[in-house]
């Protein structure tokens, strides 16, 4: 395990990826999580992460058909990958998304799971659940609809309310609730988020915002951090922390609420990232294969499926990507730029 500190993005001199073993990178972190972006596509434009307008969207042919998501899935099977979460864009706008689970579930997968903003679950949880979708997270940003609204430019907080109720109802139970709180936009709702969490008994992760935003208008000021949101529920609702990092690297930091009523997380992806600890791979709706969300570089596992690449060269690619990870994300290093990509065109 490592912990980054210096100069964050500094990776060790280039080299080939070993033939054999893990899918590990040259700091020792055994990769096993891979997710999917499976369309750029989006109903909602979060301010945090998309443009009002004029967005690009990728041409269709240009985007992973199931059976090649499969195809890279299945080769990231057998070199240990054991969890895949499915991600856009907002999946749901994909057609057919519950095909695409069976393949991934039939796989072997021991975990199948979904970001979305919720708005399509009424209509696709019990066929996802039927297609093996094991877990769901849903963003909801706030709990007041006209804030929410200007949030996302749409008025649908009843929708995504509605979305995590249906998907309780077809077995997804608990359902995650991901909040990006924003200093002077939404940070004040954090006690209300966490009464939230307490009522309803779905845990709410906060992810601190990061530099992923199309419009490029991230400013370190606009970042709650983490340990600020735990003081400020700390404070109403006294909290404990649950397990910690070296036994989990799942990227939240857990803490139940003491009288036992449920609990929240926190994502201190900026303030205090566990890059150390990741063991993340991302494959992005147009065959990107990315180390990281703030890599700059990426290799295209669509082009080489495409001019009939062979599972063993998907393998080396996806070794070599792995093996090509920088020790950390690099927000904090004085040239660090964004990537060019945004959060929804990479998958989040
Ligand atoms: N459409 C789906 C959804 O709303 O969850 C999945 C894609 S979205 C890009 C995945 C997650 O990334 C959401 O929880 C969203 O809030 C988060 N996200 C997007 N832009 C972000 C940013 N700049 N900083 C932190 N989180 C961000």
């Amino acid at each position: 395990m490592i912990t980054p500190v210096g100069e964050p993005r500094l990776k060790r001199k280039a080299s080939a990826a070993p033939a054999q073993g893990p899918l590990v990178d040259t700091f020792g972190r055994v990769h096993t999580d891979l997710r999917i972006s499976v369309t750029d596509r989006c109903n909602f434009r979060c301010s945090y992460c998309m443009p009002v307008e004029d967005m690009k969207w990728l041409p269709r042919e240009g985007i992973l058909t199931y059976e090649e998501i499969e195809r890279v899935a299945r080769v990231l099977h057998g070199l240990g990958v054991t969890a895949v979460r499915l991600t856009g864009g907002e999946p749901l706008v994909r057609a057919d998304l519950p095909v695409l689970v069976r393949k991934l579930s039939a796989l072997g997968f021991e975990d199948v799971s979904l970001t979305t903003n919720g708005v399509g679950l009424p209509h696709l949880a019990g066929a996802l659940v039927d297609a093996g979708l094991r877990r769901v997270n849903v963003s909801c940003d706030s709990l007041d609809r006209r804030r929410f609204a200007s949030i996302t430019r749409r008025d649908a907080l009843d929708a995504v309310l509605a979305g995590m109720d249906a998907a309780e109802a077809a077995g997804l139970a608990p359902v995650k609730v991901n909040v990006v709180l924003m200093r002077g936009v939404n940070d004040d709702e954090v006690v209300d988020f966490a009464a939230f969490a307490r009522a309803t008994g779905r845990p709410v992760r906060f992810i601190e915002y990061m530099p992923l935003d199309a419009a490029h208008a991230w400013e370190r000021p606009d970042v709650v951090p983490a340990h600020e949101i735990v003081d400020r529920i700390g404070a109403v609702f006294p909290l404990e922390p649950v397990g910690s990092r070296d036994d989990d690297p799942a990227p939240a930091d857990r803490y139940r609420f003491a009288d036992g009523h449920g609990e929240i997380g926190v994502i201190a992806s900026v303030t205090d990232n566990f890059c150390g600890t990741c063991n993340r791979l991302r494959l992005t709706a147009d065959g990107a294969l990315r180390n990281c969300l703030f890599a700059t570089q990426e290799s295209s596992v669509r082009d080489l499926l495409r001019s009939g690449g062979s599972d063993a060269d998907l393998e080396a690619l996806c070794r070599q990507v792995v093996w090509n990870k920088a020790a950390g994300h690099g927000i904090d290093s004085p040239g660090f730029t964004p990537p060019e990509r945004s959060m929804s065109q990479i998958g989040g």
